[in-house]
């Protein structure tokens, strides 16, 4: 299995996994076999589930009409499907993931609850 399947099948049952290097402590999106600083070869970690976004923008792509946002979750960067209350420099949680016909990893943003 490479570094894809495998978080892909994490996927399917909930866990959302990126590369980690064990050197500098990092994750790394999009997952790579090699950390990009010191060339260690990387393992996989939990995602911490909370994250700020900090960017928001309105997509009208057919079929893909909605806000999209960029949230900093443990150090990288995930694009994410939002919903229209959350502002930037607010905390969100990755509410699901999934994958879709194309390989591509579909992940969605939810406003913690107070
Ligand atoms: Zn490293």
């Amino acid at each position: 299995m490479n570094l894809k399947e495998k978080i892909f099948e994490k996927i399917e049952n909930g866990t959302f996994l990126s590369t980690f290097c064990p050197k500098c402590k990092k994750h790394m999106w999009p997952p790579s076999n090699n950390c990009k600083e010191c060339f260690t070869t990387t393992g996989l970690k939990d995602i911490y589930n909370e994250g700020i976004l900090l960017e928001k923008s309105y997509s009208h792509i057919v079929g893909q009409q909605g806000y999209f946002g960029i949230g900093d979750f443990s150090g990288i960067r995930i694009i994410g499907k939002l919903e229209s209350n959350i502002e930037i420099d607010e905390i969100i949680l990755i509410s699901k993931v999934k994958t879709n016909n194309n390989n591509k990893i579909l992940v969605e943003f939810k406003k913690i609850d107070n």
